[in-house]
């Protein structure tokens, strides 16, 4: 069994299928609503997408479906697996906003969370033509007791439920003394598991919802038939149809609030420092980098999380310091275990960064396995004139994009060309006003999703964040103190 996040770009063989769902467009006959309503398929987030396989082999997908960002309402699309192909269907979730912000929601390490084991609000599955297949809302049609379709409903009162598979966090400490499994956030520092919570509704005779607390398609548990549209050969056909899904669990993926301030770059920062046996204690590293700015090749290392008896340590590359090709060029790490990387600028370079270590910066946080921490992910220049600076990401997805738009549009044949190119634009800007780097570097990568920041010191013991003064007067690149 595995509960995974993954993207489409891993799933080749789902592509098909998908590209035929997003052109899917709603049906006009069984619409209680408007078809400016709905959130098109287009709109099928395949960046994140749970995959979950159960001991038979048969695989559920879970992909969001990217909506109003200001509405805590939100909307999954579903393909689970059957010997045929696949059976896909929306679930559509309206919560109660007093439930939705409730203690219920926020785990012990302080995230907040979508507990569905507590869930109150409606819910309603749509085909993938938005028929409406069921749904706990009152003013909704509900045509599954009306429909003859070839799961019959007991008209007086039935009950629907769905078993979800959900990514738990147990980790031990004050506010978890036992270590109850919860559902995971992004502050969870393991140990990761997944477990079933089902939830369940009934519905009493008229349609009226019997309660609040959720409820889904899970009405095969004892004839293995789910509803919902039929895909054979990666293609949907019309119309509400029902097939034999083996495994019938589904992830959950709930809006989620980007945020820029609680990624705790600053703490992230610091913890480099400490020298217990679990961390990295970065600081020797950059003294040695330092005594290494007057050569004429770049210097670097690599930094990399493991993961055992329950503790996650950091530690350095065990081959240490690498010298580099050139004076701008050295190595880096990049895997499912790298997070962070130190490298030199020395004498005759730029002491700001470069755009490759941008690039780098994105491959090596596309690189490192979901399981560990990812706002962890760090880049450090060490220059020639004594200054570090660090890297952090704010927003992946910006600078995946970002970094993806300038491949795209740089000149060059090959790859390796497009880099160099694009890496001397920056270096011919930074020649252009050699005391303004860090301006530059801040207006050329604004919309990156990234934040830099400068050592305060040489311990490292505090970091200056860089901005660009949004004010007229005073510098044109402000610095906020971590401490
Ligand atoms: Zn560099």
């Amino acid at each position: 069994m595995s509960y995974k996040v993954t993207s489409l770009e891993k799933l080749t063989k789902l592509q098909p299928t998908i590209e035929n769902v997003k052109r899917i467009a709603p049906k006009t006959s069984d619409l209680a609503r408007n078809f400016s309503d709905f959130v098109p398929l287009e709109n099928i987030n395949t960046d994140n997408i749970i995959q979950y396989t159960d001991s038979t082999g048969y695989s559920t997908y879970t992909f969001k479906i990217i909506g109003d960002e200001n509405s805590i309402n939100f909307e999954n699309f579903h393909l689970l697996e059957t010997d045929e192909g696949f059976i896909g269907y929306i679930l559509s979730y309206e919560p109660d906003e007093d439930w939705y912000y409730s203690e219920s929601n926020f785990t012990p390490e302080g995230d907040w969370v979508f507990n569905i084991a507590t869930y109150q609000g409606y819910l309603t599955k749509y085909s993938l033509e938005r028929e409406v297949i069921w749904s706990s809302n009152p003013n909704m049609q509900n045509p599954i007791a009306n429909r003859n379709q070839s799961i019959t409903y007991n008209r007086a009162s039935f009950t629907i439920c769905t078993i979800f598979v959900i990514s738990t966090c147990s980790n031990i400490y004050s506010g978890n003394p036992y270590g109850y499994a919860h559902p995971m956030g992004p502050n969870c520092e393991g140990p990761y598991g997944f477990m079933d919570v089902e939830t369940c509704t009934t519905y009493s005779g008229g349609g009226s919802s019997g309660g609040n607390n959720g409820g889904s398609s899970g009405d095969n548990d004892d004839d293995c038939d789910t509803t919902g549209t039929r895909i054979v050969q990666d293609l949907p056909l019309d119309g509400i149809d029902s097939g034999c899904t083996p495994n019938d669990n589904t992830g959950i993926l709930p809006p989620v609030e980007e945020t820029e301030e609680d990624l705790d770059h600053c703490e992230k920062l610091l913890a480099l420092n400490l020298t217990d046996s679990l961390s990295v204690n970065i600081v020797p590293y950059i003294d040695s980098l330092r005594t290494k700015t007057s050569l004429d090749k770049e210097y670097s290392i690599s930094f990399q999380k493991k993961y055992n008896y329950g503790e996650f340590y950091s530690l350095p590359d065990p081959v240490g310091i690498r010298e580099g090709q050139t004076t701008t060029s050295s190595s880096i790490r990049i895997g499912s275990t790298w997070f962070g990387q130190a490298h030199t600028h020395p004498d005759g370079t730029h002491y700001m960064f470069s755009w490759n270590d941008i690039n780098k910066l994105n491959m090596m946080y596309k690189g490192l396995n979901d399981f560990f921490d990812k706002n962890e992910v760090f880049m450090m220049i060490v220059n020639h004139d004594g200054t570090v600076y660090a890297l952090k990401i704010n927003n992946a997805n910006a600078l995946n994009t970002e970094v993806t738009n300038d491949l795209f549009n740089a000149e060059g044949n090959s790859l390796n060309e497009k880099v160099i190119n694009l890496n001397l634009e920056i270096q011919n800007e930074f020649e252009e006003d050699e005391f303004n780097l860090e301006h530059i570097f801040l207006k050329r990568f604004e919309d990156f999703g990234l934040a830099i920041y400068k050592a305060a010191n040489n311990s490292l013991s505090n970091w200056n964040k860089l901005e660009l003064n949004p004010n007229l007067l005073g510098p044109n690149v402000i610095e906020i103190p971590c401490n």
